[in-house]
């Protein structure tokens, strides 16, 4: 695949850019891989770029029901940051931020990461002592995070009523290096290296059973017919309990829509990323102007891959008084996608009853920012058996009682 470069830019320039290649291929199923990974979100597609970069396994196929990027990974509000409370989720956390940092380099593909800083903000007392903790918690991992007082909260954020009569502003925690990235841009770069190594991405093709023989998986079942592979690696968000069932057990997950809003474009008023988890709302500034907006999960389980009216009047309701001028803003668009929620909030990185098959999900509502450093993990897991950093998110810490909770902490776990 020709690399991108300024001298290339500058070359299709001069020629109508009628030079570029195609993204990835579009091939035929094979009929046996070594590696089957079912899911072309974020993570899917990482799992299958760190198997081929640092596991040398390209014999892989990623398949996919809808068109890749198309669930969650295109859907999200794109935060990224690492401030979460417990040690093993800061390091698969801050692994993956890191790799954000090289990503664009990495992959030979501009994911446009902003590292423009992440506030959440305190607006109850509770929330100071959460925070303050969380802050000593991560020094102690050596994730950078900071308590910052109200003043340096309306310092950065200027467009902040931080006096507000029910919820005044008390201090943030403010991590300097989140940020941001362009979702789609993620999707895209991971799939068009893997392509680019020689795996194939099988898009419009919905996995429908997994085949197993002894206790072992063999293949799969699909719309474009059965393939064959020696290993399994189920990534496909809030779908992971159905497929679970296919292979024959069941996961500890639950399935939900998250919506998120954008508003009209205005002028650029905003250059970092707040979070008020208390009045339930989180707001960032896109390159193109809009308000990006994120609200909270549906009361209930459900599969409505879309938004709500009155999820967007609750969430504008709930920022006008820390952000009064949205109360003027019109909203464009809104939609949903469905997150897959553990009872702990934190992922599930395992490997499962049926061997050979490996499961990654329950990133619930803030796996956008661990699509790097998950599929490090993954591709280390499936590879060797083992990887340092998913050895605490087994699915079989729910019956042993290892929670690893996040409940608290990431309130709103975006
Ligand atoms: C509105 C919203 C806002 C969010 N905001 C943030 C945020 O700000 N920051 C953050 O870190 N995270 C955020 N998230 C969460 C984040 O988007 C997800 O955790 C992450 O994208 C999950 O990626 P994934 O690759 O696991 O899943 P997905 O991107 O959902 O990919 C799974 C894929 O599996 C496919 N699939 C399902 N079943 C089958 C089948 N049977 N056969 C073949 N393919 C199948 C689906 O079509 C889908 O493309 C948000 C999510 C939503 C919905």
């Amino acid at each position: 695949m020709r690399r991108f470069s300024a001298f290339a830019i500058a070359r299709e320039a001069t020629r109508y850019h009628s030079g570029w290649e195609r993204h990835w291929r579009a091939p035929t199923p094979k009929k046996k891989y070594d590696v089957i990974i079912v899911g072309a979100g974020g993570h899917g597609l990482a799992t299958a770029w760190h198997l081929g970069k640092h596991c040398g396994i390209t014999n892989v196929a990623v398949i996919e029901k809808g068109w890749l990027g198309g669930g969650n990974t295109g859907r999200n509000t794109t935060i990224i940051r690492s401030n979460y409370l417990q040690d093993p989720s800061a390091a698969i956390y801050e692994k993956s931020r890191s790799l954000y940092e090289t990503m664009s380099q990495d992959l030979n593909y501009n994911v446009m990461f902003s590292p423009r800083g992440v506030i959440m903000l305190a607006q109850t007392h509770h929330e100071v002592r959460g925070y303050q903790r969380t802050a000593h918690a991560n020094a102690l991992q050596g994730v950078t995070t900071e308590w910052i007082n109200p003043a340096r909260v309306k310092e950065l954020c200027p467009i902040m009523n931080i006096e507000g009569p029910r919820y005044p502003v008390l201090g943030g925690l403010w991590q300097a290096r989140g940020g941001t990235a362009r979702h789609d841009a993620v999707a895209w770069g991971y799939a068009r290296a893997c392509s680019d190594m020689g795996m194939d991405i099988i898009q419009q093709c919905e996995v429908k059973g997994v085949r197993t023989q002894d206790g072992k998986v063999v293949g799969v079942e699909t719309t474009k017919g059965a393939i064959d592979c020696d290993k399994l690696g189920m990534v496909v968000a809030g779908h992971a309990s159905t497929l679970a069932e296919m292979a024959g057990f069941r996961l500890p997950m639950e399935s939900v829509a998250l919506q998120a809003l954008v508003s009209e474009p205005i002028k650029p008023c905003m250059d970092i990323v707040v979070m008020a988890n208390t009045v339930h709302g989180y707001l960032s500034q896109s390159d193109k102007g809009e308000m990006v907006i994120g609200g909270g999960t549906d009361g209930f389980n459900n599969y409505t891959q879309r938004g709500s009216f009155h999820h967007v009047e609750e969430t504008v309701r709930a920022l006008n008084e820390t952000f009064p001028i949205l109360s003027r803003l019109k909203m464009l668009r809104q939609w949903g996608g469905i997150v897959d929620v553990t009872g702990d909030r934190s992922p599930i990185l395992s490997k499962t009853p049926v061997e050979g098959v490996f499961v990654n999900c329950g990133w619930g509502t803030g796996g956008f920012k661990a699509i790097p450093g998950s599929g490090f993990a993954m591709a280390e897991l499936m590879a060797k058996g083992a990887s340092p950093l998913t050895d605490e998110f087994s699915m079989y810490r729910f019956r042993e009682g290892k929670f690893i909770d996040e409940s608290v902490a990431a309130g709103v776990a975006h």
